[in-house]
């Protein structure tokens, strides 16, 4: 008998008809002989909804009254399924994350799991009960409740897969699991059927939506296999693992895009000790998170610095920047709003020389100018024209063996 923990988002328990098609699912699962820890979300646009109702109240919202509203989405959804389960004849209690005892540190709205008490939910689970957990939320030791930040409760499924030495944690959602692109804008787009912690990882950070990535990181330390899979269907989806569990590498899982950089250049810079740190210091005392940074010598002790930053914190960096070019005697800075970051995602790069430099001239194929470059052990990044956003993708695909039809088939 394997105990798996189940995690069900938003869109799968978006209705009652569709709380009870999950609670009918995890009731096969247990007719297989397994136990069951279900994780739910709140109801699709739930959370926002909440949000927007705060919004409404106070316009910089109290942050301890926040997560006590916003943990009332999951206690919808967990109570509903318990009851869609002993509806269908079998027995189940709800709980919420104070009465586990999943505690967090007291950072409210973005809070992190400390430790999780497993006692309650193992005696439930030996009375044969489906446990049903509300995902998303913990509570402080003194008491008061908690929410892990927005997607949060992937984080509290394999938090959970983690302390009860879970077989395996699936993640159910509206999509068949992870993709080797955005199948809006590449149609030939494949599910992966397996691919390593680490490139789930970058995928996640670069913009692959699918996984919140603390609990992909989650899951790497503690080695819970992870399964991304569809709601509405019965196919395998995606396995993250260790990457010793697979067999074949691809050079290149994945392919992703970040529409969210903007570009900033500092032009002529004197090259100084010390300007970086005049540079960047003051752009991170405003919270201000930067990406790629590109440090290029000119003649005459002149340096170019470019880096990226969220687009979001454009119009800001640029404001604070227009003072800090004029104190350390900068000619100008420059921007660009419309860039895209393309990167190519995959553990067989390691052992591989000139990946990097075939993603260059695919790029160069179809005339596509690159603005900015870098690279990891794993990755490859490029800032382009965001226009460019769509070709890039799509002739990076196929290049490099991804298109659905195109699969390396094998010798006869
Ligand atoms: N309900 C929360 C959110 O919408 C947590 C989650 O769904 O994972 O962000
Ligand atoms: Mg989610």
């Amino acid at each position: 008998m394997s105990l798996i923990v189940c995690k069900f988002g938003g869109t799968s328990v978006g209705s009652t008809e569709k709380i009870k098609n999950v609670a009918k699912r995890i009731l096969k699962y247990r007719d297989q002989g397994h136990q069951v820890v279900v994780v739910l979300s709140a109801m699709s646009g739930q959370t926002d909804k909440l949000l927007g109702m705060a919004a409404d109240i106070q316009e910089i919202p109290d942050l301890r009254e926040m997560d006590m509203l916003l943990s009332t989405g999951e206690q919808v959804t967990i109570s509903l399924f318990s009851m869609a389960v002993k509806a269908a004849g079998s027995d189940a209690v709800s709980l919420l994350g104070d009465q586990v005892c999943i505690q967090t540190d007291a950072m409210h709205t973005r809070a992190r799991i400390k430790k999780i008490d497993t006692e309650l939910i193992k005696q439930h689970l030996s009375a044969g009960k489906v446990v049903t957990i509300a995902g998303f939320q913990g509570v402080t030791q003194d008491g008061d409740i908690t929410t892990l930040g927005r997607g949060g409760s992937d984080t509290t499924a394999v938090a959970l897969a983690a302390a009860l030495k879970a077989d395996s944690c699936e993640i159910f959602t509206d999509v068949e699991g992870v993709y080797t692109t955005d199948p809006n804008i590449c149609t030939k787009a494949r599910k992966i059927n397996m691919i390593t912690y680490d490139e789930m990882l970058e995928l996640a950070s670069l913009g692959a939506k699918v996984l919140e990535i603390r609990s992909v990181g989650l899951a790497k330390r503690y080695r819970v296999p992870l399964h991304v899979r569809s709601t509405f269907t019965e196919n395998e989806g995606t396995w993250v693992v260790e990457e010793d569990k697979i067999m074949e590498s691809m050079l290149v899982s994945g392919i992703t895009y970040n529409k969210n950089e903007a570009r900033i250049t500092i032009n002529k810079v004197p090259d100084q000790p010390g300007i970086a740190s005049k540079i960047f210091l003051p752009i991170s005392d405003a919270g201000i998170l930067v990406d790629m940074i590109i440090q290029n010598t000119r003649e005459g002790h002149m340096t170019d610095m470019t880096f990226t930053v969220m687009r979001n914190d454009y119009a800001r960096t640029m404001e604070l920047l227009k003072k800090v070019a004029a104190d350390i005697g900068a000619e100008s800075v420059t921007g660009d709003e419309s860039i895209v970051k393309i990167s190519i995602v995959g553990v067989g790069m390691r052992n591989h020389s000139g990946i990097a430099s075939t993603m260059f001239q695919i790029m160069s194929n179809e005339g596509i100018n690159l603005m900015m470059i870098s690279t990891s052990e794993i990755k490859v990044s490029c800032i382009i024209e965001e226009k460019y956003t769509e070709l890039a993708v799509r002739a990076l695909h196929s290049a490099f063996a991804l298109d659905k039809d195109n699969v390396p088939k094998k010798e006869e």
